[in-house]
């Protein structure tokens, strides 16, 4: 039996006494009930030095104990704790208990504090309002909104309801005050359970009957009540005789419950809808103490520690920062509580499953009221993983010094390549001039080096040419001159020009193009990614191979395919055969060649609105398939 059972017999007991006015019946009351919850107590009164045991306890002075006021708890001389009464500010004596071996009680001071409270609420001089020791109690429970009721199970009869009935706003008289008219008044969901408590307690199996449910309102709206109640008198057959109790509005109560209830709902589903954890982070005024009071339950993916672990030992959160980083959090902590100012952090932790993780903290923090709190600091902030965004800004801070290299690349390559072409202009034009010199011609012995000089040049032309397109193309400066370009008379162009390099290279080179196509392109570039897809059909064949140029309508595009018979690509270079500078398998062969071509003609394709895609194996022949927009008028 603990305080709260010594509680309440104690507040039945002085519920008797003040409304009967009779503190002797009381106390022998008080007794009874401790003997039959199993307890054996002595309770003795104590006056004039005297101490007297219930049975032989004359009345107090003044009959009417109810007007006496209970002191602070204490201790009598002999270690028992005592509840002094006073009355009209004499000492009348105290209200002792002791074990029935004699021992002090030591649960009997949370006793002594309640009855204490109860007894100095109706303990005020008797010369105001009613008059009524039992009307003051009622006063004192009113204001705490609960409403004192007894019911004779006998007869049924409620013989103290008429509060209970005017909190549910209906006249005191309006109802025959019944149980069985009260009975009417609660929810039907909770009669049943209602009856099933009161019986548990009739049977003995509890202590004090006990329930909440819902009663009907004058108002037709059902409000909460919380009744508490206990069998003072039974029968000689053990029958219930006389039942007391109280009943509490809690409907108020029970809005700000659920209404908090709710709120903690949609701040847990807020907490989980946002990727980083919200948290609620105090610390002593000194700093040495710290503690997590709220912190959302994303912190377990996030920290590898579950909730339930961060507000039971904040220190989990810590054991799990990098060592060399736990000073510099709580001095960065220290400043922003000194200060006042807005904490953040950005910090490395290693998780329970090993990974290592870059956490960013930001919190306000708020200085807690020395008179609610111990001055300390609370903090309302955000904690957010930042591991990825810290690799993504390193990897654009790549990006942007990798692309202020191409760029200066690419400028160092289209000057370079404007520098080499005035000389090499020069070179070219003098061998052909000395090539075509009638006076004197040129001896015969110089005539072929000459040739070989003019080639050269010619060969490395054409390479800065390629150099230069590749550069402007990067920097965006090329300009194109679209227009429809019927595609056969190019196709033939580009075939009769390959004829010198294909009969040295014995490769027979054959465009079959169907007569009519027309395409959207600049007929210049067109021309060049002809001739480069056909020179390496030629450059990258056998003896004897061919390469053959076909081209078809396909809707809105026309394809243009170029096959050839020769070496094929390997699979592991044909998907880099487009890049600049690869040159696949041919990086050291005597192929000659800078690997631009395919580059600068893919850029060119996709400027004019195409694609250009290869298929090939490694000794199978290749096939390049291009396809441009048709500029074709729609022909029945
Ligand atoms: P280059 O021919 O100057 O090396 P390209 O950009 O035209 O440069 O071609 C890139 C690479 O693609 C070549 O070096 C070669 O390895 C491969 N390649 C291109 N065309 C063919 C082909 N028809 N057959 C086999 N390999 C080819």
């Amino acid at each position: 039996m603990g305080p709260t059972d010594w509680l309440a017999l104690s507040r039945q007991a002085l519920l008797h006494q003040v409304t009967h006015g009779d503190a002797v019946h009381s106390l022998s009351l008080l007794r009874r009930h401790l003997m039959e919850t199993g307890r054996s107590v002595s309770i003795s009164w104590l006056a004039d030095g005297e101490r007297r045991w219930v049975d032989e306890l004359a009345p107090p002075p003044n009959p009417a104990l109810g007007a006496v006021a209970a002191g602070a708890p204490a201790q009598s001389a002999d270690g028992c704790w005592c509840l002094p009464l006073d009355h009209l500010s004499a000492r009348v004596g105290l209200l002792c208990m002791t074990a029935a071996d004699g021992d002090v009680l030591t649960d009997f001071e949370p006793l002594c504090e309640a009855a204490a409270a109860l007894a100095a609420a109706c303990g005020r001089p008797r010369a105001r309002a009613s008059g009524d020791d039992s009307a003051l109690l009622r006063m004192a429970l009113r204001g705490a909104g609960t409403y004192v009721w007894e019911w004779h199970p006998g007869t049924d009869e409620l013989a103290d309801i008429d509060e209970g009935f005017e909190m549910l706003g209906y006249a005191a008289d309006h109802f025959a005050p019944t149980q069985a008219m009260w009975d009417l008044l609660i929810h039907p969901d909770d009669r049943d359970h209602n009856h099933a408590a009161y019986l548990r307690h009739e049977r003995g199996e509890i202590d004090q009957y006990e329930h909440i449910y819902r009663a009907l309102a004058a108002d037709g709206r059902w409000r909460w009540l919380h009744e508490r109640g206990r069998i003072v008198e039974r029968s000689l057959d053990g029958s219930p005789r006389r039942m007391l109790g109280t009943q509490t509005d809690i409907t108020l109560q029970r809005e700000l419950e659920s209404q908090a209830s709710a709120d903690r709902e949609r701040l847990a589903l807020i907490a989980r809808h946002v990727p980083g954890v919200l948290y609620q982070f105090m610390q002593s005024a000194d700093g040495r103490v710290g503690w997590f009071s709220y912190v959302s339950e994303r912190c377990e993916a996030i920290f590898g520690v579950t909730a339930a672990e961060l507000t039971a030992d904040a220190s989990a959160l810590l054991r799990r920062v990098h060592p060399e980083w736990r000073e510099r959090l709580r001095a960065s902590l220290a400043v922003s509580a000194r200060r006042g100012a807005q904490w953040r952090l950005e910090f490395p932790i290693r998780r329970r499953d090993g990974a290592d993780r870059w956490l960013l903290g930001t919190a306000s923090p708020q200085r807690v009221d020395a008179q609610v709190g111990d001055g300390g600091t609370a903090w309302f902030g955000y904690i957010a993983d930042v591991t990825d965004l810290r690799e993504l800004e390193a990897a654009s801070r790549d990006k942007v010094a990798a692309e202020a290299a191409s760029r200066a690349k690419t400028e160092f390559l289209s000057r370079m390549s404007h520098e080499l072409r005035t000389p090499l202009n020069a070179v070219l034009g003098f061998s052909q001039l000395l090539e075509l010199s009638r006076t004197p011609p040129l001896a015969d012995a110089h005539r072929r080096p000459v040739q070989l000089i003019r080639e050269a040049g010619e060969h490395l032309l054409t390479m800065i040419g390629d150099l230069l397109d590749l550069t402007r193309i990067e920097s965006g400066h090329l300009r194109l001159q679209l227009d429809s370009v019927a595609l056969s008379p190019l196709v033939d162009e580009c075939v009769a020009l390959m004829q010198a390099q294909a009969a040295a290279a014995q490769v027979n080179v054959i465009g079959a193009t169907a007569a009519g196509l027309l395409v959207r392109a600049d007929r210049t570039r067109l021309k060049q990614i002809l001739l480069n897809l056909l020179s390496n059909g030629v450059k990258y064949n056998r003896s004897g191979g061919a390469v053959t140029l076909r081209a078809h309508g396909d809707g809105a595009f026309v394809v243009i395919e170029v096959a050839d018979t020769g070496v094929g690509i390997a699979a592991e270079h044909l998907g880099r055969v487009f890049e600049p500078f690869q040159r696949g398998a041919h990086g050291h062969s005597t192929i000659e060649g800078t690997g631009i071509g395919l580059a600068v003609s893919r850029s060119l394709a996709e400027l004019m609105g195409g694609t250009i895609d290869v298929q090939s194996q490694a000794q199978q022949g290749s096939q390049f398939t291009l396809r441009l927009p048709s500029t074709q008028q729609c022909t029945l």
